[in-house]
C-alpha cells in the first residue's frame, strides 16, 4: 500500500475513535447560550492573535462583537484582515467548523449572513450534546474555569472540570489575602490559614468532579516557608512588595516568596489528593515568562505527581519533548497544538514516537471557550496530524497498522484516562 492509502485508512480508523478532549475552556452551557452569536463567533479566541499580529487593532477586534454596529458594517472591518489569516491554522479550525455545522465552505462576502443567521438559529439548548458528543465523540472534556465558583456549576458528565487557582496576581495585598479570590467567603488571618483555605477549595471542587488544577510553567523559586511568612507579614502590616526590575523574568509583576510557597504547597496537596498538575508551558504574550525548562525544580521537587505538560511548550517543543523523555512524572498534552501550526505539531508527533513511552501522549484538546464548533475542527486537524506520522512509520515497515491504531487510540483515549483516574 502507498504511503496516502496508509494515511487515508489510518485515519478513517481514527475517526471512529471515541475520545477523551483533554484540555478545553467551556464553561456552563448557559454562557454560550447567553452569547450573542454570528459568524464573528468564529473569530473569539485564537484568531484574535493572528488578527492583531496581521495588523487589526484591539478597537477594532472589540467592534466585531459589538451588535449595536450592523453586520455588514463588521465584516467591512473584518474582511481585508481575514484575508491575511485565512491561511493560518487557527483559521482552518473555523473554516472547518462552519462548513461541518453550517454547510458552509468557505467564510466570504458571500456567506458571512447566511451563516450568521445558521450559528444563531443553532444557538439552542443541548449544543454541547450536539457539537461534543454527536460530532466529535468525546465522552468527556477535561475544562478548565477560571473561577471555583463557575466548577462548582458544571452539571453534565461531558465537562469534567480543572480548576484554576489563580495565585501570582492575587497574593498581593492584604484585601487580596483577607479574602483570597479563590474562596472570598473565608477569611484569612494566617498563613496557615490560606494554606487551609487553599485545601478546602481544592477538596470543594474535587467532591464536584474536579480532577486536577492548573498552573504555569513561570520561573518559580525555590519555597521558603520563612521568606513566604515575611512577605505575609509585610502585606499584613500594608508594606508594598518589592517590585521586580524592568526586564526581570518572574511570574508576574508581582512575583514574590509568597507565590512561590503557595504554588509549591498547591502541587504537594494535589499530589497527596491524587489529582493532577496542568501546566501551561510556552506560547502566550511574552512567551519567555513560560519556558517549559522552568518547570524543572518543580519536577524535581514533586517526584509523586502527575504533571500534565500542556502545548508543547510552543515554540520550545524539543525542550518539552525531553521533559517527557527524562522525567517519569511527566506527560505531554497536544492541547492547542493542532490549531498553533499543524506542520510543526505533525513533525513533533514524528519526534515523540522515537523519544516517547506510549503511556506518556495526550493527543488532543480543543482548548476553546465560547466556539464549541471549533473543537470539531481543531479534533479533525488532530486526527490529520496523527494520522500523517503513524502513517509514515507504517509505510516504513516500522509499525504494522493495526499497532499504528493501537498507539493513536493511547493517546486519544488510555493515556488520559490513566493520568486523569478518569471514571469512565
Ligand atoms: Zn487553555
Amino acid at each position: 500500500m502507498s504511503y496516502p492509502e496508509i494515511e487515508k485508512q489510518l485515519l478513517a480508523a481514527i475517526s471512529e475513535f471515541e475520545i477523551i478532549d483533554c484540555h478545553e475552556h467551556i464553561g456552563p452551557e448557559k454562557s454560550r447560550l447567553d452569547t450573542e452569536v454570528d459568524v464573528f463567533t468564529l473569530f473569539y479566541h485564537y484568531t484574535k492573535g493572528d488578527l492583531m499580529a496581521a495588523g487589526m487593532s484591539e478597537e477594532q477586534y472589540k467592534s466585531l462583537f459589538d451588535h449595536s454596529i450592523p453586520l455588514d458594517k463588521r465584516w467591512d472591518v473584518f474582511k481585508p484582515y481575514w484575508e491575511q489569516i485565512r491561511w493560518t491554522s487557527y483559521s482552518r479550525a473555523a473554516l472547518l467548523a462552519a462548513e461541518k455545522f453550517y454547510g458552509f465552505d468557505d467564510i466570504n462576502k458571500e456567506t458571512y449572513e447566511p451563516l450568521s443567521k445558521a450559528i444563531k438559529e443553532a444557538n439552542t439548548p443541548g449544543i454541547y450534546e450536539r457539537v461534543l458528543r454527536d460530532a466529535c465523540n468525546i465522552r468527556t472534556s477535561l475544562t478548565t474555569l477560571d473561577s471555583v465558583s463557575e466548577a462548582m456549576r458544571i452539571d453534565t458528565p461531558l465537562l469534567t472540570p480543572l480548576v484554576w487557582i489563580p495565585s501570582y496576581n492575587t497574593l498581593t495585598s492584604w484585601e487580596k489575602l483577607h479574602h483570597p479570590v479563590f474562596a472570598p467567603e473565608a477569611t484569612v488571618n494566617t498563613l496557615d490559614d490560606l494554606l487551609d483555605c487553599m485545601k478546602q477549595t481544592i477538596l470543594k471542587v474535587k467532591a464536584r468532579g474536579a480532577v486536577g488544577i492548573k498552573t504555569t510553567s513561570y520561573p518559580y523559586r525555590e519555597p521558603s516557608r520563612k521568606q513566604a511568612e515575611e512577605v505575609f507579614h509585610d502585606l499584613k502590616n500594608d508594606k508594598p512588595l518589592k517590585m521586580p526590575e524592568p526586564g526581570e523574568l518572574t511570574p508576574h509583576l508581582a512575583s514574590n516568596a509568597l507565590v512561590d510557597y503557595f504554588v509549591d504547597e498547591i502541587i504537594s496537596f494535589v499530589t497527596e489528593q491524587d489529582m493532577t498538575v496542568a501546566v501551561h508551558t510556552g506560547y502566550w504574550g511574552d512567551f519567555r515568562k513560560l519556558d517549559p525548562l522552568h518547570i524543572i525544580p518543580m519536577l524535581q521537587r514533586h517526584p509523586n505527581a502527575r504533571f500534565d505538560i500542556f502545548h508543547l511548550g510552543f515554540p520550545w517543543i524539543r525542550e518539552a519533548l525531553m521533559l517527557g523523555k527524562g522525567f517519569p512524572n511527566v506527560w505531554l498534552n497536544l492541547c492547542w497544538t493542532h490549531i498553533i501550526s499543524q506542520k510543526m505539531a505533525t513533525s513533533a508527533i514524528n519526534e515523540a514516537i522515537d523519544l516517547i513511552p506510549a503511556n506518556k501522549m495526550l493527543a488532543f484538546g480543543g482548548d476553546y471557550h465560547i466556539p464549541v464548533e471549533k473543537v470539531y475542527g481543531h479534533l479533525v486537524m488532530a486526527r490529520e496530524d496523527i494520522a500523517k506520522a503513524l502513517a509514515e512509520r507504517v509505510a516504513e515497515k516500522q509499525m504494522t497498522e493495526s499497532q499504528a491504531i493501537d498507539l493513536a487510540h493511547k493517546w486519544f483515549w488510555d493515556n488520559p484516562v490513566e493520568l486523569y483516574r478518569l471514571k469512565v
